[in-house]
């Protein structure tokens, strides 16, 4: 049973003012809010047990070193892994992304062609643009419509032998259009390229299976399902990761060490180098769990229906453009004719409602649809509708004071 008030009451944040007025957050594509049990697993860790894992022999270190391999064999079984040393754990979709990327520049040869999707965050396009620099490949871009959806017409055209690598996000940040990743790993695959998937935007609202959809990586971010900032995945296939060099040295990531030569530990600790964020691993374990007690087929209809009310609502409001219309999760981009962005989410912010506005690290986007940014409503499971009335009359009030 989905029960809001009691789902609410788990996030100590939503109890806040800001600017005297209770808090409505509505930012959740940038980063989602915590729920006590992670915030309890955080205190857990530094008050009972806090060591430095993989090394020690004493009872602290022991102890730590376990939650941590257990938070990795849940992050295993939630993206469906067959193996856990599949599962690098990292400091999020964009140290996880640059891993492959500076990984490739021994892999890929000069004439290579790279292609990303038009969607892209910034952090799914400079690392392949340096690394396609580096080795003289081509970046190459499937284009979107005016939708917001992929042409995937253009995409298969695009595909051929020289192609290597694919880069696409499963949910754009920008627009939340939910891209056709099956189709689009299964048509790289015939011409032996490999993709890599940016999972970061729809893993808060989709639970993937990385074997059922035969994808070579897979990344996300903790921060945004739940979990601590500065810890995510990185998932590849194992034959893949064999292969992929290092990416930086360090303690951990070592097998022995001599002046002469240095070999690597095998998976998952060649990529894993120094200290990890130990308590944000745990934690990251304590927040998919969390998630999975609420079951993703009811935040999925929580936000499905906010989604449709938002739309619904917002839609009424004269002046109101709506961006990406295609097949999309709990996202709402949208501009007021003739007020800048940045100037109405200045106003939301006084009446107590936080959302995004600008480019959301996907300058391509914006240049595509002709403006400086938009204003990104993005909901989460423990949003209601009420909320987003506030969202709606608060809009209003600010095209009345701008326009
Ligand atoms: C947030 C986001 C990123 C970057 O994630 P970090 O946690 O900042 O590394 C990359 N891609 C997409 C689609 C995102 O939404």
């Amino acid at each position: 049973m989905f029960n809001i008030e009691k789902i609410r009451e788990d996030f100590p944040i939503l109890k806040r003012e800001v600017h005297g007025k209770p808090l409505v957050y509505f930012d959740n594509g940038a980063t989602s809010q915590t729920p006590q049990v992670v915030i309890d697993a955080i205190v857990d860790y530094y008050s009972n047990y806090n060591a430095n894992i993989h090394r020690g022999v004493h009872t602290l270190s022991q102890e730590a070193t376990d939650k941590y391999e257990e938070a990795r064999i849940k992050v295993q079984k939630h993206f469906n892994a067959k193996n856990s040393y599949e599962i690098i754990l990292t400091a999020g979709t964009t140290h996880s992304i640059n891993i492959v990327a500076s990984g490739y520049a021994s892999i890929l040869k000069e004439g290579d062609e790279v292609l990303v999707s038009a969607l892209e965050h910034h952090s799914n396009i400079v690392p392949w643009q340096m690394l396609c620099e580096k080795v003289g490949a081509v970046l190459k871009v499937i284009p979107m419509d005016n939708d917001g959806a992929l042409k995937m017409d253009a995409f298969h055209e695009l595909l051929n032998s020289n192609t290597k690598l694919v880069f696409c996000n499963h949910v754009s940040n920008a627009l939340g259009t939910i891209n056709p990743i099956k189709e689009i790993i299964d048509a790289a695959h015939k011409v032996g390229a490999k993709v890599l998937i940016d999972g970061a935007q729809a893993c808060p609202h989709i639970k993937p299976d990385v074997q059922e959809l035969d994808v070579d990586y897979y990344v996300a971010s903790a921060h945004k399902m739940c979990g601590p900032t500065g810890v995510g995945l990185l998932y590849g296939k194992e034959e893949l990761l064999n292969e992929l060099p290092p990416y930086q040295g360090g303690g951990e990531m070592i097998e022995t060490v001599t002046f002469e030569k240095t070999t690597y530990a095998g998976l998952p600790h060649k990529f894993e180098a120094g200290t990890p964020n130990i308590c944000g691993g745990i934690a990251f374990g304590v927040a998919i769990d969390y998630m999975n007690s609420i079951g993703f087929d009811a935040i999925a209809k929580q936000e499905n229906e906010l989604l449709e009310y938002g739309t619904q609502e917002l839609e009424k409001i004269e002046g109101l453009k709506i961006y990406g219309t295609s097949h999309k999760t709990s996202v709402i981009s949208f501009n007021i004719e003739g007020v800048h962005p940045y100037d109405v989410g200045t106003i939301l912010d006084k009446l107590g409602i936080a959302v995004r506005t600008g480019h959301h690290c996907a300058q391509p986007i914006m240049d595509f649809f002709c403006i400086p940014g938009t204003i990104r409503a993005s909901f989460a499971f423990y949003n209601t509708k009420e909320e987003i009335d506030q969202l709606v009359g608060a809009v209003k009030k600010a095209q009345m004071m701008l326009v």
